[in-house]
């Protein structure tokens, strides 16, 4: 029961009230539907809100996954870069990479009218330690004189392994007198060393060719003009140091 009526019975307000009854009924009818509709309409918001949260994390995951590729990609590629350019014995810049810096070092030095020194040495006998002790043994001393090479140069300098016991390091800046400098400090370095292996205790000696570029000469003139020089302390007794003349060799 939703309403009364009291005596005496009124015929108007009677229809009058049914009436309102009425349109109330119509009213919660409407409501309860519209209801219905909207609760519907949240429900279908929220599944496409859950899809869309959905869709997102399975991008982030793919972004993150990509990141990761890309990442090993990077490392892949700077790994390649390094072995292409190094020796793998001993971690050196190798034969391509170096005379790569070479002839960038000499454009750099024209242009800039800086002097530039190419020091080339060899190991004294080396054949010798290979003959004596093995393979392995000349390997371990490679890798010392490089390392202990690296030491006594400047950051600067570019260090590399020309060829199986020859080794040339650019010095950028620096003319022949301060190259000189560097080599007989090299070579007392390699003499005073001890060069430790799993066999044996040895001793070590370098020989030196030095050449400062001239302006002008190519790089292979440059190379020869440092090989003669290396070839003259070989065969002035070893264990020394020589420049090369200041001229072209054509
Ligand atoms: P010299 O004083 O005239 O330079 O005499 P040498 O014996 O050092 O010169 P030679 O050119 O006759 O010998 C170089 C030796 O270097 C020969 C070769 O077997 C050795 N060699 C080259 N590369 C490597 C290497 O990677 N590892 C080892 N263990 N030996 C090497
Ligand atoms: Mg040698
Ligand atoms: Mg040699």
């Amino acid at each position: 029961a939703n309403d009364y009526v009291t005596k005496p019975f009124l015929k108007d307000e009677f229809t009058s009230r049914i009436k309102v009854h009425v349109r109330l009924k119509k009213l919660t009818e409407a409501l309860f539907i519209a209801n219905k509709r909207l609760r519907r309409k949240i429900i279908e918001t929220q599944k496409a809100v859950k899809r869309e949260e959905t869709l997102n994390e399975k991008i982030l995951e793919r972004t993150v996954e990509l990141k990761d590729a890309n990442d090993r990609i990077a490392d892949l590629n700077k790994a390649l870069e390094y072995s292409a350019t190094h020796d793998a014995l001993t971690c050196i810049l190798n034969r391509g990479a170096i005379l790569s810096f070479l002839e960038n070092d000499i454009k750099r030095s024209k242009r800039m009218k800086s002097s530039l020194s190419l020091l080339m040495f060899d190991i004294d006998f080396f054949k010798r330690i290979n003959d004596t002790y093995g393979h392995l043994v000349g390997d371990a001393v490679l890798k010392q004189l490089s390392s202990i090479t690296r030491e006594t140069i400047r950051e600067i300098d570019l260090f590399g392994r020309y060829g199986g016991e020859e080794f040339i390091i650019i010095l950028p800046d620096t003319n022949i007198e301060q190259a000189l400098i560097l080599g007989e400090r090299l070579i007392k370095k390699v003499r005073n060393h001890n060069f430790l292996t799993n066999k044996t205790t040895l001793k070590v000696t370098i020989s030196i060719g030095l050449a400062e570029y001239i302006h002008d000469e190519s790089v292979d003139q440059l190379i020869e003009r440092a090989d003669v020089a290396l070839y003259e302390a070989k065969a002035s007794g070893r264990d020394n140091v020589k420049v090369s003349k200041n001229s072209v060799i054509k």
